[in-house]
């Protein structure tokens, strides 16, 4: 089971939605085609990697980070700023650099 969480900036009310898992996947030989696994099937346990999405805390831009190939800096800013976007409790808030991201605890998402 997936949770999933609504981060909301304190300051601007810039919105994050984030899942605990990220989106698992494995390769398909031949040819290292990227397969998904959303739902909890045989294919899961297969997933070798997963694709994590990540929020860059000094230009804002949301990214994929591929646990393959993990990214070392923001592909948009080039720091090294990048935050799973399920641990963005308490983190100052990139668009409006003012605010900090909160857990809107009325709306926990559970899948
Ligand atoms: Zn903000
Ligand atoms: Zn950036």
């Amino acid at each position: 089971m997936a949770e999933g969480r609504v981060y909301a900036c304190s300051g601007c009310k810039r919105e994050i939605v984030a899942w605990d898992e990220g989106d698992p996947y494995y390769l398909e030989y031949p040819g290292r085609t990227k397969r998904y696994a959303y739902h909890p099937s045989h294919e899961r346990i297969l997933c070798t990697h997963v694709d994590i999405p990540v929020l860059c805390l000094a230009c804002g831009a949301e990214s994929v980070c591929d646990s393959a190939r993990p990214l070392e800096a923001c592909p948009v800013c080039k720091e090294d700023s990048l935050v799973n976007t399920f641990q963005l409790e308490g983190r100052r808030c990139p668009t409006c650099g003012d605010g900090v991201f909160q857990v809107d605890r009325d709306r926990g998402i559970i899948s």
